[in-house]
């Protein structure tokens, strides 16, 4: 199996090959080494590449490393997303990649009731994905603290532009340390999305697939 070249820890290797994956992808191959060196990766690739796991996979790998924090855990990776669907795509992707791993995941949207999600936050999770819109909501009203994320993913980056969700991925990004890994994908880097990554990314791997 060619993902033993890519130093994944061994609850991960099980769950690939629980998939019957045995090459990763070029996105895989290319983001995953980068990103367990630690570097912000800005991912040009669309759907259907296996852009989920290049991100899903080092994120899980990345928590897993981490001493577990006392107390109530704190959301130490959030993964943005511009629409429903493709949330409970990556929400799927994350529970699937870490089934071996102790790590909690919540996948938040609105146009559902809200109180799963709360006492989800309440309880607390490691990995938050989310649209903006009912993050922001809940962010606004106390359920959600994003101060302790040293993982960030914008994925679809030029759909959340499409979508006039900027405004909202800015103050998204004011809600979080400076310090922390980013990724930022999308199927088109047109100088819009250039410019958004800019403001946050530093200095990092350009992938193109
Ligand atoms: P994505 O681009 O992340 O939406 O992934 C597209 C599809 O490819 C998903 O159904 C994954 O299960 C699948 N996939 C991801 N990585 C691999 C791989 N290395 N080998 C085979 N299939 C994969």
């Amino acid at each position: 199996n060619n993902f033993a070249k890519l130093d994944l820890i061994e609850p991960l290797q099980r769950a690939i090959a629980a998939q019957n994956y045995t090459s990763p992808t070029p996105i895989q191959a290319q983001a995953i080494p980068a990103l367990l060196k630690g570097r912000d990766v800005l991912g040009c690739a669309q759907t259907g590449t296996g852009k989920t796991a290049a991100f899903s996979l080092p994120v899980l790998q990345h928590l897993a490393a981490q001493k577990p924090p006392k107390g109530k855990r704190p959301i130490r990776a959030l993964i943005l997303s511009p629409t429903r669907e493709l949330a409970a795509q990556i929400g799927e992707s994350i529970e699937l990649y870490g089934k071996h791993l102790p790590l909690r995941h919540l996948v938040m949207f609105g146009g559902v009731n809200e109180k799963p999600q709360i006492r989800a936050l309440e309880r607390g999770v490691d990995i938050l994905v989310a649209c903006p819109g009912r993050l922001l909501d809940l962010q606004g009203r106390g359920f959600v603290d994003l101060k302790d994320v040293d993982f960030f993913v914008l994925d679809e980056a030029d759909r959340m532009l499409d979508m006039g969700f900027v405004p909202d991925v800015r103050r998204i990004l004011k809600l979080m340390r400076s310090e922390r890994q980013n990724l930022l994908f999308s199927a088109t880097m047109p100088p819009s999305v250039a410019k958004l990554a800019n403001t946050f990314m530093s200095d990092p791997v350009r992938i193109d697939i």
